[in-house]
C-alpha cells in the first residue's frame, strides 16, 4: 500500500469522543520510547505527524489520523512509564482497557516492542490481555538498526521463545527500523490486505 494521503483528525482523553466514524482502525501501541512516534511518521512518510519526544509518558492522548481517507491511524499513548505512581498507572491501565472495550471500529492493535530488550513482563501481560479479550493484535519489533543481524535474530527467537510459553500460536509479527525503513511494507501490505478483505 502506497499512503497517498495522512491528516491528523483529533486528540482525545476520552474515548467516547473519539470519532464516531465506520472506518476501521489500526491502533499502535507500546512502552513509551519504544519508537512509536518514529516509526508512525515513517509509515506515513510525514516526519512530523506524530510527535517524536524525548520526555515519555507525558500526554496521555489518543491521537486519530486519517489514512488515505479510508481508515484510521491511532497512536495510543504509551505506557510503561517507571515515574508514576501505583494509583496514576491503574488509572492509566483503565483507561487504555476503555479503549480497546469501546472502539468496535478496531480492526487489529500493533503492540511495539524495542527488539534490543529481553522480554518484558509488562508487554508481555499487556499481550495477554488483549488475547484474553479476543482483540487480534501483531508485535511491532522496533529500532532493528540498532543491533547486528544476528543479535536481531538471537533476541527475536528468545521472544519468540517466550511467547510460545503462553500461546499455542506466535502472532503475526514485523521487524522495523524507523531509521533504515526495514519492515514498512510489511506493515503497510499487512494493513492494505485485512482492509481489501
Ligand atoms: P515513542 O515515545 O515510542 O513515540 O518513541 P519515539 O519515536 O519518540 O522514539 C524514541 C527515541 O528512539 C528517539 O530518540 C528516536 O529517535 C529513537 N528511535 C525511534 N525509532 C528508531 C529506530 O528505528 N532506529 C533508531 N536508531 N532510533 C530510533
Amino acid at each position: 500500500m502506497k499512503i497517498t494521503s495522512a491528516e491528523f483528525v483529533i486528540s482525545n482523553t476520552d474515548v467516547l469522543k473519539c470519532p464516531n466514524s465506520k472506518l476501521p482502525e489500526y491502533a499502535f501501541i507500546g512502552r513509551s520510547n519504544v519508537g512509536k512516534s518514529s516509526l508512525i511518521n515513517n509509515l506515513t512518510g510525514k516526519k512530523k505527524l506524530a510527535m517524536v519526544s524525548g520526555k515519555p509518558g507525558k500526554t496521555r492522548l489518543i491521537n486519530h489520523f486519517l489514512i488515505n481517507k479510508n481508515w484510521h491511524l491511532v497512536d495510543l499513548p504509551g505506557y510503561g512509564y517507571a515515574k508514576v505512581s501505583k494509583t496514576e498507572k491503574k488509572k492509566f491501565q483503565r483507561f487504555i482497557e476503555s479503549y480497546f472495550e469501546k472502539r468496535h471500529q478496531l480492526v487489529n492493535a500493533f503492540v511495539l516492542v524495542d527488539l534490543r530488550h529481553e522480554p518484558q513482563p509488562l508487554d508481555l501481560e499487556f499481550m495477554q490481555w488483549l488475547g484474553v479479550n479476543a482483540i487480534p493484535f501483531s508485535i511491532i519489533f522496533t529500532k532493528a538498526d540498532k543491533l547486528k543481524p544476528k543479535a536481531a535474530e538471537k533476541n527475536l527467537a528468545t521472544y519468540q521463545e517466550q511467547l510460545l510459553t503462553h500461546w499455542e500460536e506466535l502472532p503475526p509479527y514485523f521487524v522495523t527500523s524507523s531509521q533504515t525503513g526495514q519492515g514498512k511494507e510489511d506493515v503497510l501490505n499487512y494493513i492494505d490486505n485485512i482492509n481489501q478483505s
